[in-house]
This record gives C-alpha cells, structure tokens and sequence, in this order.
C-alpha cells in the first residue's frame, strides 16, 4: 500500500538554528504591543546548511511531501528569475502549508495568493520572493546578512517567517487583531525568536525598533507614511506596493532608497495587494 508522507511535525534544527542570536534589545513594551515567541537554541550553524525538513513523519489527512513540492516552487521562483540565493533557500525552507487553512493545503505551493480570513491574503510566494530579493540588493557590497527590518501587515506571518532568515532582527506589525493572534499561532511551533510580532497601526511604523536596514509592507496606500521613511536607516531600503496614477486601485511596487542625500524612488512593476488602512481593528 502506498505510504502517505505528510508534513514534518517541526522546523528542522539546522534552519532554526541558521540564525545570529538575538541583539539582547529589549522586548517593544509600547504603542504597538508585542507577543513573544518563545526562544530557539541559540547555536549558529553555516548559510549553506539552509534546507527544509526532509523527513516527513507519516500523519494521515495530507497527501504531499511538503519538501518536494516546496522544491518546485523554489524552482519555478528561480525560472522567473529570482536568483538571490538566500532568498531562494528561505523560500524553501518555510513551509507555506502550515500558514493557510487546511481546506487550502493543496494549493500552498501554488503561486498564487489565499485568503486567510478577515478579508486578507497571504501573498503570492512569486510576489514574496521577489520583494526580499529587492530588499536583500540594497545591502549590495555589504555581504553582512540584513539588520533589523520593519513589516506592515503581518496577515498569516508567512513572510515574515521567511523573513526572520535573512534579516538579524524583524518587527512585524499587523491592525487586524484576529491576524495578529494567527500569526502567533502559526509561528510559535517554528520557535523564531528574532521575529517581534506587533498588534497595532503600522502606518506609523514602529519607531522602538528604529532605524531599519529595511522596511517591507504587504498592504498598498496612496503614498508611504512619512513615519516610515523617518524610521529607516541611511543606506536602508523600502519596498511597498503603492497606489498608481492608473486604472482605480491600481497599484505598483515602489523600491525607496534612503542615502545621506535624500530619498530615491523608482517605480516597478504592477501588484495587487490588499490595501492599507489606519488605526486597528
Ligand atoms: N505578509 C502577509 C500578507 C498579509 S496581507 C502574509 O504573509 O500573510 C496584508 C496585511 O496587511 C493584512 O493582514 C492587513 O490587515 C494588514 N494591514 C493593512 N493595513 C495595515 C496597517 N496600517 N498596519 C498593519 N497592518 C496592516
């Protein structure tokens, strides 16, 4: 009979592990509040040991090798031309299953964007990836991994798990009370503990956690709050997907370089994210 192999139960210790130990900054206390995850062995372990799981345990209920399948989508990432190979081994490394709704497993490795309640998606993993390559370039010449980054918009805490591996630190703010205490939910078991997870207004950043290498927001406004560029470092990047001049609604991914200059802004191609909105609910 044919063996059904399902998820395996935790993150492999070789990727929890794959990460410098936390700054000792002390826990956020205000204005956005924050959950504590709890602690992962504070050993340190090579970049090239980044790899997910391969042993499933066998469980009923789930007919995929999550690893396999998370192999495919890696290489369908690196086709469309993600080529940033922190970021392709992240993307491999976080298992995408574990965020959605079960009815939605099938479609985890599907580049295609899920709901995930309260009228919010998880983004695309194509969508993902290519924003943290954007991310991850501004440290060009700096081979250092990414300093201490600022999310908006938590939703289910996918990215901001695969986040947690490229960047030393990452606050992750979500408005959405009920996503905030999902986003807990689904992380605690991958035991990440340089992720800060936030419940509050992102449109005013988080200024405790200031300056940031890097800003990343998964919810599109009409322009970037002033917060957020007064929050990142010189030398930091932003990227958000921000409404466009176009069709209503239309938006566009915009890459915000902060230099002891000024700011510099380029424009990219177009996204759909789900708006982004003040004030908590
Ligand atoms: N990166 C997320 C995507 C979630 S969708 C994931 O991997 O699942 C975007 C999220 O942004 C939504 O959950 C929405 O509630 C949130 N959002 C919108 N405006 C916000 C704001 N001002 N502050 C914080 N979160 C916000």
């Amino acid at each position: 009979m044919k063996q059904r192999p399902t998820f395996p139960a935790r993150l492999d210790t070789t990727l929890a592990m794959n990460r410098p130990n936390a700054v000792g900054k002390p826990a956020p206390t205000t204005h956005a509040t924050p959950t504590k995850l709890p602690n992962a062995p504070a050993t340190a372990a090579a970049p090239s040991r980044i790899k997910a799981a391969q042993q499933p345990t066998p469980q009923p209920g789930h007919g995929m090798d999550s690893s396999a399948v998370r192999h495919r989508m890696v290489h369908k990432l690196a086709a469309q031309g993600i080529s940033d190979a922190q970021v392709l081994g992240a993307m491999g490394a976080i298992e995408r299953h574990r965020f959605v709704d079960s009815a939605l497993v099938n479609q985890a490795y599907e580049d295609t964007s899920l709901p995930i309640g309260l009228g919010q998606t998880i983004s695309k993993p194509g969508v993902v990836s290519r924003m943290l390559e954007l991310l991850l370039q501004a440290q060009l010449g700096n081979p250092a991994k990414l300093g201490r980054v600022l999310e908006i918009g938590t939703g289910c805490g996918y990215q901001a798990a695969v986040l947690s591996l490229l960047a030393t630190e990452v606050y992750s703010i979500e408005r959405l009370r009920g996503l905030h205490d999902k986003a807990r939910d689904n992380l605690r078991p991958l035991r990440l503990a340089n992720l800060h997870l936030l419940f509050g207004d992102g449109m005013v950043g988080y200024a405790k956690g200031a300056p940031y290498a890097g800003i990343i927001a998964a919810a599109g406004g009409e322009a970037v709050p002033q917060a957020w560029v007064d929050q990142l470092a010189v030398g930091g990047r932003l990227v958000a997907p921000v409404v466009t001049a176009g069709a209503p609604g239309s938006q566009a991914l915009l890459v915000l370089d902060k230099t002891a200059q000024g700011v510099r802004q380029t424009i990219l191609e177009a996204v759909h994210f789900v708006p982004l909105k003040s004030g908590v609910a």
